[in-house]
This record gives C-alpha cells, structure tokens and sequence, in this order.
C-alpha cells in the first residue's frame, strides 16, 4: 500500500449530511491570485510554500469555529476535529468532508508525502501524515496562513 492510499478516509466517518456534493470549482489565472491573495497567502497556497512552525495565527487557537480556506473561502476543517500536535501547525484528525480537500504526492525534497489541497481553489494547505489520533489515525497538517477561521455565532452550534 502506498502512503498516498492511506489518506483516503472511510466513508463510513462521514454523516449523510456531510456528503453533499463538491462545490463548483475556482479557476483564476495566476496574476489574478497574485492580486486576490497576500504575498504570504500567494506563496504558501499557489507556491506550495510552508510557513515555519509556531509561527502561524492558527496553530494554538481552541476557540470552536470553522477554519476554511484562505484563497477560495471553501469549508475545510472543523474545531471539533482540531487537536494539538505539537508541532506548532494546526492539526486536525479529518476534513469537514470528504469533498473538501484532494491529496496528491509530494516528493519534493527527497522526501514522500502526501500534499493536501483545497478541492474548489486547488490551492495547497498542507500535508497529511498517518501518525495521528483515533478514529482516523491520520494528521492533517495544516499552514494557518492557508486557512482562514471563522468562529461559532453566539447562538449557533460549535
Ligand atoms: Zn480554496
């Protein structure tokens, strides 16, 4: 079995709400990227980049919320599946749905991972590794400046 195959979460994890179908795609050229995005967001999300550990707006954050993302607004991953990895990136065990994110390897570096991309944008958040905690054993491995977060309404459900 290769890396790339252990990230394809069981359906079985997913509510049948939570199976609706994919959102419509976002395609837009990269000058319009260039001038939609900040310099920071540009390079982490259409450049593959990754912000040093710790340093991110959103690694530490515990507040309940959405985190979605931060070139499309595109609904990726909840505060109920955040946990804290250590690492200094925010970390969450499954996406919001299994239509919000596509992985693809990444062996840049000499190194085989498995890159994390928003479905709609294409635009790269992360990598997921297969060292994190039940029920999914996996660890989403996430940029905060790829992300944007949106906390719960007062009124609303976490
Ligand atoms: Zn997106």
């Amino acid at each position: 079995m290769s890396r790339w195959e252990i990230v394809k979460t069981p359906h079985i994890l997913y509510s049948e709400s939570e199976r609706e179908t994919i959102a419509d795609k976002m395609v837009k050229t990269e000058e319009e990227w260039r001038r939609t995005l900040t310099p920071e967001e540009y390079r982490l999300l259409r450049q593959e980049g990754t912000e040093p550990a710790f340093s991110g707006k959103l690694w530490d954050t515990k507040e309940k919320g959405i985190y979605v993302c931060a070139g499309c607004e595109n609904e990726l991953f909840s505060s109920a599946t955040k946990f804290d990895s250590g690492t200094g990136w925010p970390s969450f065990f499954r996406p919001i749905s299994e239509h919000s994110v596509e992985t693809k390897p990444d062996n840049r570096l000499f190194m085989r991972r498995t890159a994390v991309e928003c479905s709609r944008c294409g635009g790269h958040l992360g990598h997921v590794f297969d060292d994190g905690p039940n029920p999914t054993g996996l660890r989403y491995c996430m940029n905060s400046g790829a992300l944007h977060f949106k906390p719960a309404g007062k009124d609303g459900e976490g």
